[in-house]
């Protein structure tokens, strides 16, 4: 599901990102308009509140599940960033538009975030604990 860390990710990898740059990648429809099953036939269509994945409840096919938003549901995410002081708007100069980038702060804290989802993810795969912890211990070393 999309939410504002995946939002101000895509802005810092782009370094900075329009209105429409945004739209394009997040908004879409948020509803399945067919009400059969393509596999099964069935007209048992739920929507999954949690992943907004579109399901057959008889088969379990995922009908739909692209992570989109409502462009409602986005422009409060920006203004959220922009409350945070996550994100900032700018004027990008080649083309004179409106833009939204990442502050400084804004870079810290999702480096400090991605740095704990990837401490997180190592830790969940070992299978050696000890040897993944000096490899972090490494990694955090190196990093300040
Ligand atoms: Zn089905």
């Amino acid at each position: 599901m999309v939410d504002t860390l995946e939002i101000a990710a895509f802005i810092v990898e782009k370094k900075m990102a329009s209105w429409s740059d945004l739209e394009r990648q997040f908004v879409g429809p948020t509803a399945y308009k067919r009400s059969l099953c393509p596999i099964c036939k069935s007209t048992h269509i739920i929507v999954d509140q949690d992943t907004r994945e579109i399901v057959c409840t008889d088969c379990g096919f995922v009908v739909f599940s692209k992570h989109r938003i409502a462009r409602q549901t986005l422009l409060d995410y920006i203004k959220a960033l922009m409350k945070e002081e996550i994100i900032e708007k700018a004027i990008n100069k080649e083309t004179n538009k409106p833009v939204y980038q990442a502050t400084e702060k804004g870079q810290k804290k999702l480096s400090d975030l991605q740095t704990k989802q990837r401490i997180i993810a190592m830790i969940a795969q070992t299978t050696n604990l000890q040897e993944t912890l000096k490899e972090i211990l490494k990694n955090l070393e190196e990093k300040s």
